[in-house]
């Protein structure tokens, strides 16, 4: 299990762009995150400062 499973991308988003999808039988975590409300991000990056395998890449407009 990750250790995104308590701080992640999800928890830390101010406006929910994240939320969880499972991936079973997937060797290194049953769910990942899917940004599915990609279009409201604001840029804040929290979710790539708790990111603990630096998955995610924010760039700002
Ligand atoms: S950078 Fe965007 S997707 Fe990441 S936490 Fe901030 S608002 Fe959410």
């Amino acid at each position: 299990m990750l250790k995104s499973d308590n701080v992640s991308c999800i928890t830390a988003c101010p406006v929910n762009v994240f939320r969880w999808f499972d991936t079973p039988g997937n060797p290194v975590s049953e769910k990942k995150a899917d940004p599915f409300n990609e279009q409201a991000c604001i840029f804040c990056m929290a979710c790539v400062n708790v990111c603990p395998v630096a998955a995610i890449d924010v760039k700002p407009p």
